[in-house]
């Protein structure tokens, strides 16, 4: 399958470049015909008009269930200054959380600063595309409808209020999910496994990593969670953050930044900061 799928105003389209072609379609019921997007995209000629990156709406706008894996690149659990997951006790169960479906938001989204501790994340977003329970990793990526660019904006204060620490909700504050800018098939891209990850703040380089890093790759993010529930076609999983976040350099997110977060083959985010 090939296609890259889009939000514009709520309606589904296909999106290259900034070249759009209108489906006619709600955005979740779209991504549950992939054959349909498939052939619509291999016979794409003249395009229904241009779209600008702040038109766009998230890709996937209602998924059921919305996924985050934490401590998921070396770089990143070092400069937490946190014990190796992995390390000691390999069979450790990885860090999940939720990031509510509320909080999503397009690739151009304004992201809404609540007190001074707000930072950013980029990270390779996966959806997937069809109901899967109990697959294992060698089957994960053919239930993978597509991949995204995401920020898993964090408010670090509330994510460290509770004892013990609880983040869902110091993630899921409203404009704090943007993705996009399109659900790109994984054939699309050259490896889906290794990517050029990278995020800048007003320009600045932060993160600059590969996706090839990751400690739990997709698969096995994927068999893992559909062991212990039922994915759904639209559920979303965050898969972790490289290395170079604000909070390990004391550097948050303050009004006027602009959040520019790039994966190869995906595109790029761009959210400023209010
Ligand atoms: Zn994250």
């Amino acid at each position: 399958m090939s296609f890259r799928l889009a939000n514009r105003a709520g309606q589904a389209v296909l999106l290259d470049g900034q070249d759009y072609w209108a489906l006619g379609a709600d955005p979740m019921d779209a991504l549950t015909r992939p054959q349909e997007l498939h052939d619509r995209w291999a016979s794409r000629n003249a395009p229904d008009g241009q779209v600008t990156l702040a038109e766009l709406g998230p890709p996937v706008p209602a998924p059921m269930q919305v996924f985050g894996y934490g401590l998921n690149y070396m770089d990143h659990i070092e400069e937490l200054d946190r014990e190796d997951p992995l390390g000691s006790a390999a069979s450790e169960a990885p860090v999940v959380f939720t990031k509510f479906p509320t909080c999503l938001a397009g690739p151009a989204a304004p992201v809404q600063l609540v007190g001074d501790y707000c930072d950013y994340e980029c990270e390779l977003v996966v959806v997937i595309g069809v109901e899967t329970s109990n697959v294992d990793e060698g089957q994960a990526w053919d239930r993978v409808a597509g991949l995204m660019i995401g920020q898993d904006i964090s408010d670090r204060a509330l994510q460290t209020a509770a004892s013990p620490p609880q983040f869902n909700l110091g993630k899921s504050r409203a404009s704090f999910g943007p993705t996009g800018p399109a659900l790109v098939t994984p054939d699309l891209v050259d490896n889906p496994d290794d990517l050029a990850i990278s995020c800048r703040i007003n320009g600045e380089l932060r993160q600059n990593s590969r996706t090839s890093l990751l400690m739990r790759p997709v698969a096995e993010m994927v068999s893992y969670l559909s062991l212990i529930l039922t994915l759904h076609p639209g559920d979303i999983i965050f898969t972790g953050t490289p290395g170079g976040v604000g909070h390990a350099q004391g550097l948050y997110l303050k009004p006027g930044d602009v959040i520019t977060s790039e994966i190869e083959g995906l595109g790029a985010l761009e959210n400023v900061c209010i």
